[in-house]
């Protein structure tokens, strides 16, 4: 049998959490409108802002990363409202379902699984809008479910060129990976939740708006309450929450932040970056393929094709033998893929182990030699080597 609590997980959420930050956590709660709460509030908003690169307000949701996303699209926009909705995977797949469930008009622009959406689709769909109709375009940064990034810089200069319509994006697997530089593109609504690029529990999620964002809230009329996103613009006023937040995942939030300002953004852009490397190209020496474009590879989640191996039973095999956790695939793709997740609290050793995880896997099925097995570590390494 396994060790206990030896379990490391690599999938897209959860993901590890540092011990210091697990420290923090045990804490004995406070209670949420005193002086010591505000200080806190005070300081996980201030370095929030740092990671998102960003003058905006930033404010803090108790609630996963979804609740951040329906309250982008309930504060800014109004029944009927015409909006994009850029679909490549699941995740784009969720924001059409909430946007048609709070009654706006969906134009979707969708790509295959597995590849990029394409920014000219929407550069045209938004000239094309004499009318100036469309309100807010949806976008997911990093496409969870497969593995991609998509090009969210040329997408939103598209959209600054239509000057009506927000974006409105969910950057959960990219914030905390890669670059989102906030202010810089002009991102208009960013969501994000504790449990993905955080290195925390999941509870919290996050969401950053710009002043045109905070305007369009002035008009929009969907019904809402608890994420009435303008009662927590008031209460940050004073550094509070409008209700009682997850105190202890706050102790965390301020720890995690803490050590990320440590390490500095383009550190960790880096180790994510080459553990994506790391990861995507030994599989490739694995004879194993990639189901994302490789031109569009997520920093956060390498999704893998087990061609006539069952990706389940593959799996099952990794968790048991190696106790390490790695996603399936979603819908049409289970069984088919399976998603290695490398974000947040990862290490070289991380995926050193993984790797060889994979490779001991595909030895031990009859799929590989030895000698391949060796060649996908060196490979790796090449990427790790580097600074
Ligand atoms: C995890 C994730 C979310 C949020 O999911 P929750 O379960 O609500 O936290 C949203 N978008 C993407 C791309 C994700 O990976």
């Amino acid at each position: 049998m396994a060790i206990e609590q030896k379990l490391s997980l690599m999938i897209p959420g959860p993901t590890p959490v540092p011990e210091k930050v697990l420290q923090a956590l045990s804490k004995h709660p406070i209670g949420h409108r005193s002086k010591e709460f505000q200080d806190l509030v005070e300081s996980t908003t201030k370095n929030l802002q740092w990671l998102h690169q960003t003058q905006n307000d930033v404010l803090t949701i108790t609630g996963s990363g979804t609740a951040a996303m329906e309250a982008g699209i309930i504060n800014t926009l109004s029944k009927g409202d015409k909006v994009i909705c850029g679909e490549n995977g699941k995740f784009g797949e969720r924001w059409v379902k909430v946007a048609k469930e709070f009654g706006l008009e969906v134009i979707k622009i969708e790509s295959e699984w597995g590849t990029a959406l394409n920014p000219e689709e929407f550069k045209k769909v938004l000239e094309e809008d004499n009318q100036k109709e469309i309100k807010a375009v949806i976008v997911t940064h990093s496409e969870t479910s497969t593995g991609v990034i998509n090009d969210l810089e040329t997408i939103s200069s598209y959209i600054r060129e239509h000057n009506i319509a927000l974006s409105i994006v969910d950057c959960v697997t990219s914030l905390g990976a890669c670059n989102v530089p906030v202010d810089e593109w002009q991102l208009d609504v960013v969501a994000s939740g504790s449990q993905k690029g955080y290195m925390i529990p999941p509870g919290l999620s996050f969401i950053s708006m710009s002043q045109k964002a905070w305007e369009a809230t002035e008009k929009s009329n969907l019904p809402k309450f608890y994420l009435n996103l303008k009662s927590y613009r008031k209460s940050l006023l004073t550094n509070s929450n409008p209700y009682t937040p997850a105190v202890n995942l706050f102790f965390a939030l301020d720890e995690a932040l803490k050590m990320m300002r440590e390490e500095g953004l383009d550190n960790i852009f880096l180790r994510h970056k080459k553990h994506k490397l790391a990861i995507s190209n030994a599989v490739k020496t694995l004879n194993l393929k990639l189901f994302a474009d490789e031109k569009y590879l997520s920093p956060s989640i390498t999704a893998i094709e087990t061609g006539e191996i069952d990706a389940e039973k593959f799996r099952k095999i990794i968790k048991n033998k190696f106790d390490i956790l790695v996603a399936g695939g979603q819908d049409h793709l289970k069984g088919k893929i399976f998603r290695v997740g490398h974000l947040g609290y990862i290490n070289d050793r991380d995926i050193i182990t993984v790797i060889s995880a994979i490779s001991k896997t595909l030895l031990d099925l009859g799929e590989i030699t030895a000698i391949r097995a060796g060649e996908a570590l060196v490979e790796a390494s090449k990427f790790l080597d580097k600074d």
